[in-house]
Order: structure tokens, then sequence, then C-alpha cells
């Protein structure tokens, strides 16, 4: 193998498959047509396991239990302290199934098993012990109203049934982060995991279960996007849907909310992050935080600083130091511990993002380091590099979606910020420097919902995140979340013989 190097392979002893039905009304079921797909192990192609496979009628079914668990179950009238109890009971069991949980993951879709039980796993857990925490904090407010003959306040109530839709990249952290604050909103939802990573979600439902969270609030139907995924989109019983996912689809989404019954809609898309390295930066430090941003979960992240700008006075230094970095990483099986890359989720992202590299060569980029699949079989591809890249080329507009760095090299600050911003999306961006009035200038001048400063990646759940442009329109994580999931209902009568506003 040219770059990247690769590892032998690992011993841990992969999960058993017990969940591969629809959870619907917390009871394991079949699709009402029978029907079945393949979930595929991205190490091998090799199949894992059948999961029944959703559609419209299950979406109905689904919708129904949602509804009615909403209309005239406990959890939305229950207080918050006690959704909150239950929810802590739920992260409890993710705590005792981190590493089941983490295999899920990296069979299903290619993710390191060591990330997976030091962070998305715990992340998860976390996630719902941060929102069982604010569901009882939900309120609403006094009003000071202009006329003195009326007393009025607000209410914050659940949206009410709520369609989840999300992406193969982070299966548990993108579960959690969709339903952790619709939960404690007290909303009740119908699920769709990505169709290539269905496994942890199911395995969720049925810890949920477990936990004492009532049947009908947590359902889970997988499928494909274009059945299951459309069917939730465009169902006239639902009244919120929440999306994470690419940003054709997206509008796909909401074209489908408005030609049914205007459900509200929030979406998280795609993104081209910057990471913005000025000339004052530290050389290696600068060109880590470059491979992390851009490699980290074998480039398939939203956030992902795909385009790298580098000032010119420490141009050449930075380039010669990434090259070397992103030789050296290794890429292997993501049960093996050494293993710092696993495969691409599936056969159609691999070829995608393969059929990106090709065009960057033909549209004349320089390929510095990378560009290929390793070995013969399963998902792998090199850490690729490109340098020389103009702003009409595809690899640098496209969100690739896989371990492949645009790098360009730019001269004043003005320009770099030009570059930076210079994308129809606006997700993240990252800044590399010490000058503290440089990093004020460019994070304010930067279109993006999020801006980290001599890091990368640097979620926390506190934190709100989400996109400017068409990188989406709401913010997740942090107490905002719970906003997408909530509507404010105003409650208003006279005030009568008082002396007092
Ligand atoms: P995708 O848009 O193809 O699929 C996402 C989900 O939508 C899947 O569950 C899929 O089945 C479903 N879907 C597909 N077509 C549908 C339709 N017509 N109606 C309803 N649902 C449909 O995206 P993907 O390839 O699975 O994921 C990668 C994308 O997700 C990237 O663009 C990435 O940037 C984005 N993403 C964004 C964030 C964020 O927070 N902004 C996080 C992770 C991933």
């Amino acid at each position: 193998m040219e770059n990247g190097k690769c590892n032998g392979g690992s011993t841990v002893k992969l999960p058993e498959i017990k969940f591969t039905k629809l959870f619907i009304n917390g009871q394991f079921i079949d699709a009402a047509s029978g029907k079945t797909f393949e979930t595929i192990d991205p190490r091998n192609g090799e199949v894992i396991a059948q999961i029944a496979e959703g559609d419209k009628e299950d979406v109905d079914l689904a919708v129904k239990a949602a509804r009615h668990a909403f209309d005239h179950g406990p959890w939305p009238r229950m207080t918050g302290f006690e959704r909150g109890r239950l929810m802590n009971k739920f992260a409890d069991l993710i705590e005792q199934n981190v590493e089941e949980l983490a295999k899920l993951d990296a069979v299903d879709g290619g993710k390191l098993f060591q990330w997976g039980k030091l962070a998305d796993i715990p992340a998860t857990a976390n996630n719902f012990r941060y929102n069982a925490g604010a569901a009882d904090k939900i309120h609403g407010e006094t009003l000071k109203m202009t006329r003195q003959s009326l007393f009025g306040y607000t209410l914050k109530e659940p949206v009410g049934v709520v369609g989840h839709i999300i992406p193969w990249n982070f299966p548990s952290i993108m579960f959690a982060t969709k339903v952790a604050p619709s939960m404690a909103a007290g909303c009740t939802m119908v699920v769709k995991p990505a169709e290539q990573t269905s496994l942890s979600a199911l395995f969720y439902a049925h810890l949920a279960k477990e936990a004492g969270i009532p049947d009908g609030v947590l359902n889970i139907v997988p499928g494909f996007g274009s059945t299951a995924g459309a069917a939730i989109a465009s169902h006239m019983d639902i009244d919120k849907v929440s999306f994470t996912g690419s940003t054709d689809v997206g509008r796909k989404i909401m074209q489908a909310a408005a030609a049914s019954n205007l459900k509200k809609v929030s979406l998280e898309l795609g993104g081209k992050s910057p990471l913005l390295i000025f000339n004052d930066a530290d050389i290696d430090k600068a060109a880590e935080l470059a491979l992390l941003g851009c490699f980290y979960n074998k480039g398939e992240i939203c956030v992902a600083s795909s385009r790298v700008f580098v000032q010119e006075g420490i141009y050449d230094k930075v380039v010669e130091k990434l090259v070397e970095k992103a030789k050296n990483r290794t890429v292997g099986d993501p049960f093996d511990s050494t293993s710092e890359q696993g495969p691409q989720v599936d056969k159609r992202q691999f070829e995608k993002i393969l059929s990106y590299i090709e065009h960057g060569k033909n549209e004349g980029a320089t390929l510095l380091t990378g560009g290929k699949a390793i070995g013969d079989k399963g998902y792998f591809i090199e850490p690729t590099i490109f340098t020389d890249v103009t702003e009409d080329m595809k690899i640098y507009q496209d969100e690739i979606f896989g371990p492949v760095m645009s790098l360009k090299k730019f001269k004043t600050v003005e320009e770099g910020i030009k570059w930076a911003n210079n994308t129809k999306y606006g997700l993240a961006a990252g800044i590399v420097s010490q000058d503290i009035d440089l990093i004020n200038t460019v994070s304010r001048s930067i279109k993006a919902g999020i801006v980290w400063v001599n890091c990368y990646f640097g979620f926390d759940l506190d934190c709100p995140y989400g996109g400017y442009k068409m990188s989406g329109n709401c913010r997740e994580s942090g107490l905002d979340a719970l906003d997408n999931f909530l509507q404010t209902k105003s409650v208003v009568m006279p005030l009568h013989n008082s002396p007092w506003m």
C-alpha cells in the first residue's frame, strides 16, 4: 500500500444481533409487507442481518401508536421530573451496554469500536441525562401585558407526535440528539434510522422499554428514505419532523411537509467547513487539527473541515507535515485498537468518494497523497489530500463525506475569510492562531453555526450547533434543542379591580 498504513485485524468478539424487527407500541413486530432488507458489514461487504423493512403502512401503525400515547397516555401528562427519572434509567441501561452498542455501530457503520466505547455511546447516555435534567425546568413565563385590564402567562407545551429521520454516520449520537430533547419535552415519536445502520436504534428501543418508557412513546421503523422516510415527511398526523441528512433530502422533506399538513420542520444538513490556519500557528498542532477535522470518522461527518486554508507564510511547512501525518494514518478494521480510520459506511458511499477523487484529478487539482481504495474487500479509502484546488471544482464545492481534503493557500486575513465563506453551506469552521484580535474578527466574519478556535469538534452537550445558509434551519444540543419540540401557548384572562399591574 502506498499511503495510509494498514493493520492486521482484530480479535474482538462480534455482537450477537438480537433485534431486527420494527418496534411499534412497545413490541418488536414484522413489517406489514413481510419484507426485509440486508444490513451490510462494511469491512467485507458481507450481510450481517436481515432487518424488517418498514413502509407507509408501518409508519401509519407507528404514528397511530405515538398519537394514542400522546393524546391519552401518561408521557406528556406526567411531571417533567418523572419523565427525567425514566430517562435517567434509560441512560443507566445504555451505560450498562456500552460494549454491545459500540460493537453494533462498528460492525454496521464501520465506526471505530474504541471511539464508540469511549465517546459515542457515553455521549449518548449523557445526552439522555442532560435532557432528563432539563425536563422539569421547562416553563413559560408571566407576561407583563400592555393593557392593565389583562393578566397573561405562557405555557410551553410539547409539539405532539414527532417524526425523526436520522443519518448513518453517528447512529447513536444522532439517535440521542433527536430522541432525548423530544422525550424531555413530552413528545411521542416515530424514528426512522438510516437503512445502513438500524441495529443500534433497535437495541435502544429494547433498553427504553426495559427502562419503563411507556409503550407508544418511542417507535422505530427501519426502512428506506424514499418509502418509510417519505411517509413520515408527508404524514398528516405527524406534528413535527426533525431531519438530519443531506441538503437535497432536506429540501424534499420541506416540500412534503408543505404539501401535507404544514408540519413544523427542523433540518440539520450538509457542510463544507473551512479550517483557517494563520501564519502564527504552531505547525505541528495545526497539521494535527487539520488531520483530525477532515479525517475523523473517515470523513463521514457533517462538520468535517474538508477545506483547509493555510496562510502563505507557513503553507509549505504545514503541507509537508500534513502529508507525512496522512501517510502514517492507520486505516483498518474498526475493531482493531490500532486503527485510526475504518471503512466507509457502504459500497455506494465508497464509490461516490472514489468518483469525487477522479473528478479532482480530471479537473486539474494536484493529488498530494492518497486517492485510492485499500485492499480488495470492504470499503477502505486512503486519507486523500488535494492542492491547487479552485473554486469552480466539484471537490471544492460539494460535500464529499469521505476522507478527502482540499488545501488552499491564502495571503491576507480578508482573503481567508472570503474563501471560507465561499460556499453554499455554513455549518462549522475552525481557526488556528494565537492572535486574539484576529480570532475575534475572523470568528465574527465567518458564516457558520459554530466556530472552533485552536480546537476542532469541540462539541459539548450544553453547546448548541446548527447551520447557517443551506446547512439547516435549527439548533440542536444545549437547551436550545428543547425549543424544537415545544410550542408556546398564551393564556389570558381579565384582571378585575386590581390597582396593581
Ligand atoms: P441522506 O439525506 O441520504 O439520508 C438521511 C436520512 O434520510 C436517512 O435515514 C434516509 O433514509 C432518509 N431519506 C432519504 N431520502 C428520503 C426522502 N426522500 N424522504 C425522507 N427521508 C429520506 O443522507 P445520508 O447520506 O444518510 O447522510 C449524510 C448527510 O447527512 C450528509 O450530507 C451530512 O452532512 C448530513 N449530516 C448532517 C448532520 C448535521 O448535524 N447537520 C449530521 C450528520 C449528517
